[in-house]
Formats: structure tokens, sequence, C-alpha cells
């Protein structure tokens, strides 16, 4: 088109026939895709990008229940759709993953997706808003597509409070047009076989109960504070890879992060790490990486900086 608008101006109107000359200097250049791609909108998200992330479920420590029950229902309705079919029912479509920051919604979406062997789409509540009108809906729209075009896939909507808060907050009713959006898709995703919507929210009472409604997100999770068990194991997730001393005492460790979440204990372990390499530079020992550990100190101190970290919100100025 590009092309053809350039010579368009030196073909006379009254002419019947385009002259030949006119014609053989008809030329796509490389100058008229440059020209072109600045006309072209992209038809898809740039944020929206389908991945089959690389979580399993050995990295995922505790929620056994929480698992199993994503398990059934991603896995089921793919593995035995015939029996779904012959029951004349339809798996939900829809699960809402709640519970406080740092808990392991998003690891555990993740690890579904790939333990399921099924594409995956995250998006982040505020990442979808959009200043101008329409485009929020437009880019929700665009999600659900996406998927439908990706399916067997989840679509994991994180901080979904943003996207799906209560009707009647709000004057210019964007949170209305948005969230009626949300309603249509998830309604219409029913003839999408393969397709579940995961939620997460820190938020849930200020989602709009409408959301809530069978059909929908139909399915609560809550993800617990991690219970002692539960911390035993995710201690052992990200200890399962690293060098420790002998003196490292796991049965201390949990009993000393009672209320610490998922991302409280992936915290300590790094900083222990970080302890234990700084250690390593400031030594004047053996400079063989082979004899590095962590030790039993590094992850006393990675605890107290993380539980003060979890008081006050801030850091010491200098190392724990
Ligand atoms: P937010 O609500 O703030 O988004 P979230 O509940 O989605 O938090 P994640 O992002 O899944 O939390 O967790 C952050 C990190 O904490 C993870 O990348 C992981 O390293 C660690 N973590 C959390 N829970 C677990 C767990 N059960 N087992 C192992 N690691 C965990």
């Amino acid at each position: 088109m590009v092309t053809l608008r350039k010579i368009s101006e030196e073909i006379p109107l009254e002419a019947e026939f385009i002259p030949y000359d006119l014609l053989s200097r008809l030329e796509v250049t490389m100058n008229d895709f440059l020209e072109a791609l600045n006309e072209v909108e992209p038809s898809a998200l740039r944020e929206v990008f389908t991945e089959v992330p690389d979580v399993r479920w050995e990295d995922v420590g505790g929620l056994e229940e929480a698992k199993s029950m994503l398990k059934q229902i991603i896995e089921w309705p793919l593995q035995y759709a015939d029996l779904f079919e012959r029951a004349d029912t339809a798996p939900p479509k829809g699960v809402l993953l709640t519970g406080p920051s740092g808990t392991g919604k998003t690891l555990l979406a993740k690890a579904v997706a790939h333990e399921c062997g099924v594409n995956f789409i995250s998006v982040k509540g505020p990442e979808l808003l959009s200043k101008w009108v329409g485009d929020t809906e437009h880019r929700i729209r665009d999600v659900f597509k996406i998927a439908r075009l990706s399916s067997p896939c989840i679509i994991f909507f994180d901080e979904l409070e943003a996207i799906a808060g209560q009707r009647g907050g709000s004057e210019t009713n964007v949170t209305e047009r948005v969230l009626s959006q949300m309603l249509t898709e998830m309604d219409g995703i029913e003839e999408l076989r393969g397709v579940v919507v995961l939620g997460a929210t820190n938020r849930p009472d200020l989602l709009d109960p409408a959301l809530l409604r069978a059909g929908r997100f139909e399915v609560r999770l809550e993800l617990p504070v991690p219970d002692a068990e539960s911390r035993r194991a995710i201690f052992g997730v990200h200890m399962r890879t690293k060098p420790l001393a002998e003196d490292v005492d796991l049965d201390e460790l949990v009993r000393s992060t009672e209320g610490f979440v998922g991302a409280d204990i992936e915290a300590v372990c790094r900083r222990a790490a970080m302890a234990a390499i700084s250690d390593f530079l400031e030594g004047d020992g053996a400079k063989d990486p082979a004899s590095l550990k962590l030790e039993r100190r590094h992850f006393d101190s990675a605890v107290e900086s993380v539980r003060r970290l979890r008081r006050t919100g801030t850091e010491p100025a200098a190392r724990n």
C-alpha cells in the first residue's frame, strides 16, 4: 500500500489503464516496509506472552492440598475429557488463590502449568490498566484471545483486585466496564476447552462478588502462612543445591522462623549464601570455591535480618 500510494499520484484519474512504465516501476522497497511498520499496531499485547514455566513440583515446599487440587482441576479435564463428557459436566473454569504476600501463589501457578505441560500466560492486574478509554477492556479481550489460541493454557491474573474491584466505587465507570469485560470473557470460555483462569490476590475482600459466583472463580484456595512442617519443606527447596556446613541445624531454623512465609525463607537462604560468600572473600584462607560452605552463623544472622526487615521494612546500613 505504501508503494502504491507513492505512485498513485502519477496515475491520471481519467485513465482506463495504468501506463506500463508506471507499473514496471512498482517495487516494494525496504523503506516501504519500515514506513508500514509505523502504521501497523501490534494486535497482541506486548506484555502478554505465552510460556511454559520452569518451576517444578519439587520447587514448591508444602502446600500439598493446593497442589493436588490444582492438579485435578487442570490435569483431569485434559487427560480424561471423555469422562467429563460422559458425566455431562464441565471442570471449574476459574480458581482463586488467596493468602498473604509471599506464600507462593505465583510459584504454585507456574508449577502447575509446568507439571501439566500447558501454556502459561501471566498478567499482573495493574499492568493491564490503561489510562485510555476502552483500552483496558481491549487488553483483557486480547489476553483471552491469546489464551484461546494457545490452549491448553492457564491464564494467571496476579493482583486480580486491581482489575476486578467492587463495582460502584469509581466515578468514571471504568471499574464497571473492566469488570464486566472480565465476566463476559469468563462466561464465554465454555467453548474454549483447555483454558483455566487462575487469579491471585492478597485482598479477596476487594473483589466484586460477581466474580466469585459459580462458573467463574468458583474454587477458592487459601494458601496459609506455612506451619513448621511446611517451613521445613520450603527450607529443603532452597537449601537443596547449597553447600551446607555440618553445624547447620534445620530443626532450629524451622523453630526460629515461625510466621515467616515462603518468600522470607527464600530470603534467609539467599542472605546466608551472600554472607558466606562475603566471609569467604574476606578470609585469608584457601580460595578454592569448592571449600565455600554456608554455616550456622550465616543462617542465624540472615534470620535476624529478615525478621528485622519484616518488622520495620528497612535494612540496617551495615551488613547484618
Ligand atoms: P505476592 O502476593 O506478593 O505476589 P506470592 O504469594 O505470589 O506473593 P510468590 O511470588 O509465589 O508469592 O513467592 C515469592 C518467592 O518466595 C518464590 O519465588 C519462592 O522463591 C518463594 N516461595 C514462596 N512460597 C514458597 C514455597 N511454598 N516453596 C518454595 N518457595 C516458596
